[in-house]
């Protein structure tokens, strides 16, 4: 059984806690590794190290910081193979699914390279008599990330490049769930040049993650998961005066308007519903057809198009379109909702709950699940399943299914296939969700944008990667200089104009 320990001080440590987190081969439900959990003091030590380690980290200027990032990059690359394989053995996604992973954490990383053009700040020259005013843009100091099971590689690079090469130094806190990735990202870090100290991994639970939140020289808190966590983790940082900003779950809809390409919103709804099984913030899990033609046109072409997944571990070759859930609790919820769905009074379309893999038969699997005709009470409709299940929601109207969007707590991602340019410009005007494709399903901006939901679906302000990350994890100085050569009244009382 192998134990993973943390990264501390640019070394691999084992921890001293002796409290461990089983880590599973989704695929077979066998326990694979343990995680340990660290203590209170362990994480202090690990904190104040990132403080000493951030002094020096801050006063390196920001190209030889932006050539660790551009070392990092290329190490990324060369590794993208083992890094692929080190998300599927702990999340069970297929392995080019989780190329994709890293891919999108690497574009951030990419933009980091650039970092300086971020961090310029703002300059008035004149703006009085021999007067100036700037403003730098300087780093919080020792930042903490605290990131979620689904996105092993994406969201820790996500959280690392910005705050890194804005010359804070970074306590991560990966899942539990799959921790070797930071751990091996971190390795490849110091291989680019970081120096030690600058990126702490310190594994754990919700021991480790107050400690954070409670922890004196933390001065900001980035993090990503379910609602519930997304939002205690808000009010508590925020009480101890910490910046923060935490993106919690996502209910995603896909308008299709009659007029829609049926067959490519199909192909789009089964991508982005059951691709990872449906584990992912931006996965669409309700379908919104417009008009009962619309929806039974679309569940015709859906079907055939569901029941030929290949659902199996990644170990299964190329072929394979989805793997297993993240733990048994995963799947036993899963199902349970399902069952719920059919209870309630859904329409049971494509039933995933008796998949059974030959050889891998306690792996956490749960085949696609179509329903139809669910309505807005059902439970099916209110939680995020987190699986491979779509709802089908029937509205008679555009402006229905707007409102119905509308309506919903989340706010992460929507879509809208249609052929009309008016209606999708419509939609993306109205919507009050933070993401939007227009016949376009899991709309991920690039790196260079940004990536933030709406509504409870994100705490806090300014969104992740992209300028605004700069933004979180830098505070603004402004400085007003007068420079005495040519000044030649005496001293003034008033509070008045600089001119
Ligand atoms: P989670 O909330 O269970 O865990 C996220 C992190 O919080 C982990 O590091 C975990 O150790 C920690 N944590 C868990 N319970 C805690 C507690 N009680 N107190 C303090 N810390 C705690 O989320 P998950 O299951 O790992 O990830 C799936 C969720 O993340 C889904 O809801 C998904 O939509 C969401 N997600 C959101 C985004 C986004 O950008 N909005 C991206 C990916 C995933």
């Amino acid at each position: 059984m192998q134990d993973i320990g943390h990264w501390i001080n640019g070394k691999l440590v084992a921890g001293t806690s002796g409290r461990f987190s089983d880590i599973y081969n989704p695929a077979t439900g066998e326990v694979q590794a343990r995680v340990a959990l660290a203590t209170p003091a362990e994480l202090d030590h690990a904190i104040q190290e990132a403080a000493k380690a951030q002094i020096g980290w801050a006063a390196t200027n920001p190209q030889r910081r932006a050539r660790v990032m551009m070392a990092f990059g290329a190490l990324i690359n060369q590794n993208m193979d083992k890094l692929a394989e080190m998300v599927s053995r702990e999340h069970g996604k297929t392995i080019p699914d989780a190329k994709g992973d890293v891919q999108r954490g690497l574009e951030v990383i990419e933009v980091c390279m650039g970092a300086p053009a971020m961090l310029k700040g703002e300059m008035m020259d004149s703006a009085g008599p021999g007067i100036d005013l700037y403003a730098m843009r300087q780093p919080l100091g020792v930042v903490a990330g605290i990131t979620p099971f689904n996105f092993p590689a994406m969201i820790p690079l996500w959280k690392i490049g910005p705050a890194l090469s804005s010359g804070n130094a970074m306590i991560l806190k990966p899942s539990e769930r799959v921790p070797s990735t930071s751990l091996f990202l971190a390795e490849l870090l110091q291989q680019a040049g970081l120096p030690d100290g600058v990126l702490q991994v310190v594994n754990g639970d919700k021991e480790v993650v107050d400690g954070i939140l409670d922890h004196p020289v933390i001065q900001g808190v980035g993090f990503v998961g379910s609602t519930p966590i997304a939002q205690y983790i808000y009010g508590r940082a925020a009480s101890n005066g910490k910046r923060a900003q935490c993106f919690g779950g996502a209910k995603n809809h896909m308008i299709i308007m009659p007029d829609a390409d049926l067959d490519k919103a199909a192909d789009a709804l089964v991508g982005a519903g059951y691709g990872a099984a449906g584990e992912r913030c931006m996965a669409i899990s309700v379908a919104v057809p417009v008009g009962e033609k619309t929806a039974d046109a679309l569940v015709e072409r859906l079907i055939p198009r569901i029941e030929k997944l290949k659902v199996a571990p990644y170990t299964a070759g190329n072929d394979v379109d989805f793997g297993p859930l993240i733990t048994r609790q995963a799947q036993e919820r899963v199902k349970g909702l399902i069952t719920s769905g059919v209870e309630q009074g859904a329409k049971l379309v494509v039933d995933g709950r008796d998949l059974k893999i030959q050889g891998y038969e306690n792996g956490f699997f749960v085949g696609a699940t179509l329903f139809d005709n669910v309505t807005p009470e059902m439970d099916i409709y209110k939680q995020e399943i987190f699986g491979p299940v779509l709802s089908t929601v029937r509205m008679p109207t555009y402006d229905d299914a707007l409102k119905l969007v509308m309506d919903n707590e989340y706010g992460n991602g929507t879509a809208i296939y249609t052929a009309d340019g008016d209606t999708a410009r419509d939609f993306a005007s109205r919507v009050n969700v933070g993401m939007v494709g227009i016949n376009f399903p899991i709309p991920v901006p690039l790196s260079y944008f940004s990536f933030g939901g709406w509504k409870r679906s994100a705490f806090g302000d300014l969104n992740q990667y992209g300028p605004d990350a700069f933004r979180f994890y830098t505070k603004t100085k402004t400085v007003t200089a007068r420079w005495f050569s040519g000044i030649k009244e005496g001293a003034s009382l008033n509070f008045k104009a600089l001119d």
